[in-house]
């Protein structure tokens, strides 16, 4: 049995089937119905059977594990040159932690008895939700904005993905896929409106809790678009949290693109100038903005938005120091640098950085 949905806005709840809706009727994203927690203490990071990746923590995942290329458990090392530990969230079958949203998403369609998804993607998203697809013996059509890189697409039309590019904005890439859903085209496999996508991201939470024997750090440091990530761990830290196996939240602070950056504007202001290497947060309406602003407000957090010239330099540090990332990534090292430069970290503040996306998978001109 698949958990049902339900819309956090009003209330209304849709059983789970292959013909369920994509969002409410009100327009709000919907959730699964079912947060179970565990009972009992935290494990000891020893008796965890770490094996089986992020699905190590299916206490705390409302879908059964279908669609799986033993994901999760991405190392967490120290980078002594930005004082801090860095999450290496590029270590996943397709190179980025959208992987973590992908194998619950795939897992839910199989549950569902889905035959076909939709997706909408700048890249990452596009290339995690074609190979789980496949892996689950599932299709995939994934719209894509017109002029995306070739190594993305390759990514996607090797797994077997039907590449749908689309001109114009993000914005219309997304409304294009939307279309197809609503022709009945497949099941919307979304990483911003499908609630099983952050089922899976949540993990990010509990993998770091598990790694640092479950004393979370002061603050976590992340890009922002859509929230894939930043919710999740959001979610993920609130559910450890609810279970009773850490005592507080850290403080989720976001980096933004300039340029793109909707929720740092509107916390201080318009920022000027374009950020246009960060190209996988190039968001300019966050799908769950409210919740985005609720996780700042709750944790005491922030968002900032990055320029270009300092994502390209914080880049080639990464690149030096052995972290070979894509360039989206290098925007929460770079405002790391930045909420030090503010005083919003202080000095002696234990902090983490996801590094999301593999330079593998990148084009570099
Ligand atoms: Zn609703």
């Amino acid at each position: 049995m698949s958990s049902n949905l339900r819309c956090p806005a009003c209330s209304r709840t849709y059983s789970s089937g292959v013909d369920e809706p994509w969002r409410c009727e009100c327009g709000n994203p919907l959730e699964l119905e079912a947060g179970p927690l565990p009972d009992g203490p935290p494990p000891v990071f020893s008796e965890l059977d770490t094996c089986r990746g992020l699905w190590a923590f299916s206490e705390f995942i409302p879908i059964s594990r279908r669609a799986t290329l033993g994901e999760g458990f991405t190392p967490l090392v120290s980078a002594p040159d930005w004082d801090a530990e860095f999450k290496l969230e590029y270590v996943f079958p397709t190179g980025s932690f959208k992987d973590r949203g992908a194998t619950t998403t795939l897992s839910r369609a199989v549950e569902l008895g889905v035959e076909r998804v939709v997706e909408d993607s700048s890249g990452n998203a596009g290339a995690a939700i074609a190979t789980y697809a496949a892996r689950a013996g599932i299709t995939a059509e994934i719209y894509v904005p017109a002029g995306v890189k070739a190594s993305k697409v390759a990514a996607i039309e090797r797994a077997g993905g039907e590449v749908v590019q689309v001109e114009g904005s993000r914005k219309a890439v997304t409304e294009a896929c939307i279309k197809a859903v609503e022709r009945g085209e497949g099941w919307y496999a979304s990483h911003a409106w499908n609630p099983a996508f952050f089922a899976g991201t949540q993990t990010v939470a509990f993998e770091i809790a598990a790694q640092r024997d479950w004393n979370p750090p002061d603050a976590v440091v992340l890009p922002l678009g859509h929230g894939t990530l930043f919710l999740g761990a959001y979610r993920g830290f609130r559910a450890l949290e609810n279970a009773g196996w850490i005592d507080s939240v850290p403080r989720l602070l976001g980096a933004q693109a300039k340029g793109y950056a909707p929720i740092a504007d509107s916390l201080h202001g318009e920022t000027e100038g374009e950020n246009d290497v960060a190209d996988g947060i190039q968001i300019r309406e966050p799908v769950r903005d409210e919740e985005i602003h609720e996780a700042i407000s709750e944790t005491d957090g922030g968002a900032i938005a990055v320029s270009q010239k300092d994502t390209e330099r914080e880049l080639d540090r990464l690149h030096r120091a052995g972290f070979y990332t894509e360039p989206t990534c290098a925007v929460a090292p770079a405002a790391l640098r930045e909420y030090r430069d503010r005083g919003v970290i202080e000095g002696n503040d234990d902090v983490v950085v996801p590094l999301t996306g593999s330079g593998l998978k990148a084009e570099w001109s």
